[in-house]
């Protein structure tokens, strides 16, 4: 049977296992995995790091301006087994994934100037096959064609408990809001809202483990494959 090289979009919910399971398949298949949400996540940091965002508010021209500045990559580190997020060539893995920047990103990702900036790396990325990205529009902006769209989500009480085993320092009520909070941002905004897609094949991980999830997820791999 001839096996056919496909992009596989993993949209869904914050913090529901979206990039575990990413990187289990782009390891399996050697694909080529991105995080698109480190891309908005670093934006994210460039914005508070230059005064460009301040107490919530962005000064738009501002960061309209230095998007020509802000250049986002990823470097496969194989001692950690991780890609790591690099921002203008400094590595900034661990800082975007801090609360200070979940609880800016989702007032970043919804201006237009940004999502166009990062949607056309992104789609430039896939355009010869063989990715796994995962985010929120992935499947219905970046490869509205991809061969293989899986929505993911689990229980908003089993999110924050899974995300509260990163965040050592954080309380649970303050996970659980920020959650809830860019859950509702991601799908309300104008440009590129998170959505189930009508071909998206929906997995809710609530009571599966990370190997459950990914043999399910596989078994739709395959078969996306070889149709
Ligand atoms: O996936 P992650 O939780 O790291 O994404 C951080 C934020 O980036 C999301 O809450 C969302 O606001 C934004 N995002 C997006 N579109 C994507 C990926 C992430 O708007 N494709």
């Amino acid at each position: 049977m001839k096996i056919k090289k496909i992009n596989i979009a993993i949209d869904g919910h914050s913090s529901c296992g979206k990039s575990t399971l990413a990187k289990q398949l782009s390891n399996h298949f050697k694909y080529t995995y991105v995080d698109t949400g480190a891309m908005y996540r670093a934006v994210c940091l460039y914005a508070l790091k230059n005064d460009i965002m301040k107490d919530g508010i962005i000064d738009k021209k501002a960061l309209t301006d230095s998007l020509k500045y802000i250049n986002v990559s990823f470097n496969y580190n194989d001692v950690s087994s991780v890609s790591e997020t690099f921002l203008n060539g400094v590595n900034v893995e661990n800082e975007i994934r801090s609360l200070w920047i979940s609880e800016n990103v989702s007032k970043i990702s919804k201006l237009k100037e940004v999502r166009l900036k990062m949607v056309a790396i992104q789609k430039e990325i896939g355009k010869n096959k063989g990715v796994v990205m995962d985010g929120r529009d992935i499947g219905s902006v970046v490869f509205p064609n991809a061969e293989l769209k899986l929505f993911i989500t689990a229980s908003v009480n089993e999110r924050t408990r899974r995300r509260s085993l990163e965040l050592k320092d954080a309380s649970l009520e303050d996970i659980m809001k920020n959650l809830q909070s860019r859950d509702h941002e991601d799908s309300t905004r104008d440009e590129n809202p998170l959505v189930i897609m009508d071909d998206a094949i929906q997995i809710d991980n609530t009571n599966l483990s990370i190997e459950e999830q990914f043999n399910l997820a596989l078994s739709y791999c395959q078969k996306a494959m070889a149709d």
